[in-house]
């Protein structure tokens, strides 16, 4: 049986391991086919590439930010070509306030006496990637690292809990793109999308996608729908398998490991073969690396 994982985080956004590393621990997980999705960036991508084993397959990928009514909503995207002009703006000028919000969050931190430096949190975020230089993203996950090294927080979570949260002290919000908006343009650009731990979005009323938008955003062009993620429980789960159904479009499932800082956990969730095929099937932006 074919093992496909398809949301991944390297150094290059806020995962801990080198994509040279995540694909070895994919391989030791024993999956055979990983899609390298970091935040807002294809930048760990080639290095990725240069280090699959023969028989593995690498999607190229990304996990887009978005933005609705105030609430996060994250877009795992596939095989889109990264050069197609409006989506390349796009990334550039998120990655970009990226940066000036994680500097607003240093400041606010240390309004409030916790002793972290602009200089550390672009260490942390760029350890070892200096090749990559804008191409690598900076998140909260840098920043809460710092705040532990600080000693204002006992560790990632607790730093999240009380510093840099949504509605947090030191919380600054960032650009995102529309939903809707996201999902046609990485279908101009080739690519396709599932939509990312829905029952995840970070400020939403009760904390979920909204049913509706998840409509609309089908309506736009996405293909599929992350109902098997680590952080749904069992209900959440099947509640988004049947939304999938009902929409007519796949479900992924997908471990959405970060290294270090999620525990790893590659090959946790799975997508089945059938439904990795269908979602892929309209992508023309880019090619599946082999190995
Ligand atoms: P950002 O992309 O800067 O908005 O930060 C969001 C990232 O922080 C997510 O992709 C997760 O990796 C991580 N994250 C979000 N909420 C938490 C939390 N409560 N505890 C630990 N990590 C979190
Ligand atoms: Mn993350
Ligand atoms: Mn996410
Ligand atoms: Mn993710």
């Amino acid at each position: 049986m074919t093992r496909i994982d398809l949301h991944s985080h390297s150094s290059v956004s806020d995962g801990t391991d080198t994509p040279a590393e995540v694909i070895a621990y994919a391989v030791e997980a024993g999956l055979d086919v990983l899609a390298l999705t970091d935040h807002d960036t294809v930048g760990g991508i080639e290095e990725a590439s240069r280090h699959l084993p023969p028989g593995f397959t690498l999607v190229p990928g990304m996990e887009l930010s978005c933005a609705h009514q105030g609430s996060s909503v994250h877009l795992v995207c596939y095989l889109f070509d990264p050069d197609s002009s409006a989506l390349a703006e796009e990334l550039r000028r998120v990655r970009s306030d990226r940066a000036s919000r994680a500097e607003e969050m240093v400041r606010r931190l240390q309004e409030h006496g916790v002793e972290v430096t602009w200089e550390r949190v672009l260490e942390i975020a760029g350890a070892g990637h200096a090749e990559y230089a804008d191409a690598n993203t900076i998140g909260r996950p840098h920043l809460a690292r710092a705040v532990v090294e600080a000693g204002a927080a006992k560790d990632v979570q607790d730093a999240f809990d009380r510093w840099i949260g949504s509605g947090g002290p030191a919380y600054a919000s960032r650009y995102a793109i529309d939903p809707v908006r996201a999902v046609r343009l990485v279908r101009e650009a080739g690519g396709v999308c599932s939509l990312a731990h829905p029952a995840r979005a970070e400020g939403a009323s009760n904390g979920a996608v909204p049913v509706e938008l998840a409509e609309r955003m089908v309506e736009a062009g996405l293909g599929g729908i992350e109902a098997d993620h680590p952080s749904h429980n069992r209900s959440q789960t099947k509640f988004w398998r049947g939304i999938a159904t009902d929409l007519g479009v796949v479900v992924t499932g997908s471990s959405d490991d970060h290294g270090a800082l999620t525990g790893r956990r590659l090959g946790r969730r799975t997508t089945a073969p059938e439904a990795f095929e269908e979602l892929v099937a309209p992508a023309t932006g880019a090619s599946l690396l082999k190995g």
